[in-house]
């Protein structure tokens, strides 16, 4: 399946819908959930045009890559979740395709703690 341009990610990042920014770079935006699984439940996606993290791995320049591994960085040191900052830990997860209950077709990150997390964002409610 090719890249659906009018997905609801592609519609934040030509700033046609708003989002609630946490965190952005040359090639990346992190932004809250809108229907966050946890207190803190943060997006990560890349700017360019990938509709998973297979397309992502597989296709994307080293510079994008760089940036959004640091994006994702960033994001665990804003929220306070990273054990080497004195957090306690989270759960980093990209469903993926039809198996993985994917339903926004631009390649995100979820990044979900706060608290303890048990099975949330593992399983749909
Ligand atoms: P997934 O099932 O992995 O594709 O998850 C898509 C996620 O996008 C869900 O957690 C939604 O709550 C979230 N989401 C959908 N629309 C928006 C939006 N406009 N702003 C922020 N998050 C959104």
């Amino acid at each position: 399946m090719s890249y659906d341009k009018d997905n609801i990610f592609a519609k934040i990042l030509r700033g046609e819908i708003p989002c609630d920014k946490v965190f952005e770079n040359e090639h990346s935006l992190a932004f809250n959930d809108i229907s966050p699984q946890a207190k803190i439940h943060v997006l990560v996606i890349p700017k360019g045009a990938y509709k998973d993290i297979d397309d992502f791995c597989t296709n994307a320049s080293e510079e994008e890559i760089i940036g959004f591994t640091k994006a994702v960085s960033e994001v665990f040191k804003i929220t306070g979740v990273s054990e080497s900052k004195g957090g306690k830990g989270f759960r980093a997860l990209a469903n993926t395709g039809s198996d993985g209950s994917q339903e926004v077709p631009h390649f995100h990150l979820h990044v979900m703690g706060g608290e303890a997390l048990g099975l949330r964002g593992l399983r749909k409610n």
